[in-house]
């Protein structure tokens, strides 16, 4: 019953992500979430790691842009080194702001794979486009009350995701 939350993918970090794999699933672009995804929530430029691995991607020929719930501020900010094209007030699990994203990288859903740490935004967003979603483990685990509410849904979504794979 939890299908349209479940990820296609889960990993510990999006700095997990190997090549290889998106080569395998032919995916071509990148729709990444900032907050708690690329860095932890309350690091407000982005750290060496990251650009590392953003533009490992690039070379590799994959697209990439970033799709965020935070404010204009925060992305601009976090972005000012990256120039990524970026969506900030995203309003995910919203169609629009990952149909903007896919529009700039030119990719069709089924080539691109949306990154990030919530089931309820990033992958449920992904999902309702049919986009390969991909769920990575929250750096920091100190986060603000809603999205700890939140959490706890999760948990009986991923608890019903494993049991299904399992079998
Ligand atoms: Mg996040």
């Amino acid at each position: 019953m939890f299908e349209l939350f479940y990820p296609d993918l889960i990993l510990d970090s999006i700095y997990h992500i190997e090549l290889e794999s998106l080569h395998k699933n032919q995916i071509k672009g990148l729709i990444i979430d900032i907050d708690n995804t690329l860095v932890a929530w309350d690091i407000k430029e982005a750290d060496e790691l990251s650009m590392q691995w953003i533009k490992r991607m690039k070379e590799n020929g994959i697209r990439v842009c970033l799709v965020s719930n935070n404010t204009r501020d925060r992305v601009i900010k976090f972005n000012e080194q990256l120039q990524l094209f970026a969506v900030h007030s995203a309003n995910k699990p919203t169609k629009r702001p990952f149909l903007k994203a896919l529009k700039h990288l030119e990719t069709h859903p089924s080539q691109t794979a949306v990154i990030g740490d919530q089931i309820f935004t990033d992958v449920w967003g992904a999902n309702r486009l049919n986009m390969f979603s991909i769920l990575v483990t929250p750096i920091s685990p100190k986060e603000f009350p809603l999205i700890r509410i939140k959490r706890f849904f999760e948990k009986k979504v991923l608890k019903e995701y494993h049991a299904r794979h399992e079998k």
